[in-house]
C-alpha cells in the first residue's frame, strides 16, 4: 500500500488538471450513512419517500423520514480527514475541483471552493410553487411538513429526488472538467448511480489516470480504475496528503 500511496501522490503532483469525484462513502467517517450496502439507509427507510411523484402527492407523509435522514443524521456531521485532504490539495493548486454526488455540504465546510454538486444540496429548501429558497437551519423543525411562508406549499429539499433531472450547470461543469482532466480521484462511490457514474468514465476516455479509494470494489474497479487503493477515505487520503505535504503540521 505504501508504494501505491506514493504512486497516487506522484500522479497528483505531476498532474495539470486533477479532479476528484466523490460519493456517499467519503462522508461515512463523518457519521453520514450511505444509501446502499449492509449499513446503508435503504435497509431502514423506504426509498419511495425520495421519489418525486410520490413526494408531490404525499409530501406531508414523506417529511418525517426525510427530516430524520437528512436533517437529523446529516445535521450533526462534520468534515472528516478525507474532506480536509481534498480541500488542502485544492488550496495547493493540485486539485482543480470536486464533483460530488453528495448533498451534505461537507466539502464546502472543509474548505473546498470549486465544488460541483451533481445532486444538489440539502442545506436549502425550496418552494416549488413560488421558487423561494430557505436555509435549512432557519426552518422550524418542530412543525412538519415545513411550509413556504408565502403560499403555504410544502417545501422540498434542494437536492434531486428519484425521477428528477441533474442541475444543468453542475452537469455541464462536471463533464467539462472530466473532459480535460489528467487525473481523476474517485472516492467512495459504488458507480451505480447514473449519469453521475459517467463522470469518471468520461475522464478515462479523455486519457486520465483514475485513482480509486474504496474499502470495497465498485463498478469502477474492474473497468476504469488504474490504481485501486483499498481502504477508508479518511485513512487513504490522509496518507496521500502526508506524502504530498510532508512539511505540513496537519498532515504529519
Ligand atoms: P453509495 O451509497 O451507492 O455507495 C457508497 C460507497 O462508499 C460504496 O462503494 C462503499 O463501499 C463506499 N464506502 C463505504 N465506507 C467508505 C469509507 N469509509 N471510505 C470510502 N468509501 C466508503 O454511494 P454513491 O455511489 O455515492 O451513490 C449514492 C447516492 O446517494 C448519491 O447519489 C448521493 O446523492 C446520495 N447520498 C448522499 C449522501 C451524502 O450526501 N453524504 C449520503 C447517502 C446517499
Amino acid at each position: 500500500m505504501t508504494e501505491d500511496i506514493k504512486k497516487a501522490a506522484e500522479a497528483l503532483r505531476r498532474s495539470k488538471h486533477a479532479i476528484a469525484f466523490t460519493g456517499a462513502g467519503i462522508s461515512v467517517e463523518s457519521g453520514v450513512p450511505a444509501f446502499r450496502g449492509s449499513q446503508g439507509l435503504w435497509t431502514k427507510y423506504d426509498p419511495q419517500v425520495l421519489e418525486i411523484n410520490h413526494f408531490l402527492e404525499n409530501g406531508g407523509e414523506c417529511w418525517p423520514a426525510i427530516k430524520e435522514i437528512f436533517y437529523d443524521h446529516f445535521g450533526k456531521a462534520r468534515p472528516n480527514a478525507a474532506h480536509l485532504a481534498l480541500a488542502r490539495m485544492e488550496e495547493a493548486g493540485i486539485l482543480k475541483c470536486v464533483v460530488t454526488q453528495n448533498i451534505d455540504n461537507l466539502h464546502q465546510r472543509a474548505g473546498s471552493r470549486m465544488v460541483y454538486e451533481f445532486h444538489g444540496n440539502s442545506s436549502r429548501l425550496v418552494c416549488l410553487r413560488c421558487g423561494a429558497a430557505f436555509a435549512s437551519n432557519k426552518i422550524d423543525w418542530t412543525k412538519l411538513p415545513p411550509r413556504c411562508p408565502n403560499d403555504k406549499s410544502v417545501l422540498k429539499p434542494d437536492f434531486i429526488f428519484f425521477g428528477e433531472g441533474i442541475p444543468p450547470l453542475a452537469y455541464q461543469k462536471s463533464f467539462e472538467n472530466a473532459a480535460k482532466c489528467d487525473v481523476c480521484l474517485v472516492v467512495g462511490s459504488t458507480g451505480e448511480v447514473t449519469p453521475a457514474a459517467f463522470v469518471p468514465v468520461k475522464a478515462k476516455e479523455t486519457g486520465a489516470y483514475i485513482i480509486e479509494v474504496n474499502p470495497d470494489e465498485s463498478r469502477f474497479t474492474g473497468s476504469v480504475t488504474d490504481l485501486y487503493l483499498k481502504g477508508k477515505a479518511g485513512e487513504v487520503l490522509k496518507a496521500i496528503e502526508r506524502e504530498l505535504f510532508p512539511d505540513d503540521k496537519a498532515g504529519a
